[in-house]
């Protein structure tokens, strides 16, 4: 993603702003202005919880563009909790055996770093959420100091 695009853009991606019509209270991500199912444009700002579960993943072994300090990587569909369906890397997933329906929550990481530039994009990523805290001590040394 280039810069100035980013920065138009930030709080959508690093708070996970979207927008739900006041009329049906559809909630969508990213925000729209006109809502599809019953044709109000009553939109407001709505911060989604960044909770969801994973409804699909893949493993990405070719990085794009800009990415490539990234490496392998996983890349999911999440249904938010508010019912969007949204594409974000995945991340915490080191020995983690991914699961169709498995809960993940938002985290903000680093997304992009151009170091001839000397910027760092930050947004959202998810993570998969334990139920067994024992089990996510282990595999996520973070989650205490977070949540
Ligand atoms: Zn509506």
């Amino acid at each position: 993603m280039q810069l100035p695009r980013y920065h138009r853009l930030r709080q959508t991606f690093y708070r996970l702003e979207g927008s739900r019509c006041t009329n049906c209270e559809r909630a969508f991500f990213p925000p729209r202005k006109l809502c599809p199912d019953c044709r109000s444009t009553n939109l407001e700002t709505y911060l989604f919880a960044g909770s969801g579960t994973l409804y699909s993943y893949s493993q990405m072994t070719q990085s794009p563009r800009g990415f490539a300090n990234v490496g392998p990587y996983a890349v999911g569909m999440v249904r938010l909790d508010e019912g969007p369906l949204i594409m974000a890397q995945l991340t915490d997933v080191e020995g983690v055996e991914l699961r169709i329906g498995m809960p993940v929550e938002m985290v903000t990481r680093k997304i992009q770093e151009d170091s001839a530039h000397g910027y760092i994009v930050y947004g959202y990523k998810f993570r998969p959420l334990f139920s067994n805290t024992t089990e996510a001590l282990l595999l996520s040394p973070d989650v205490v100091a977070t949540t």
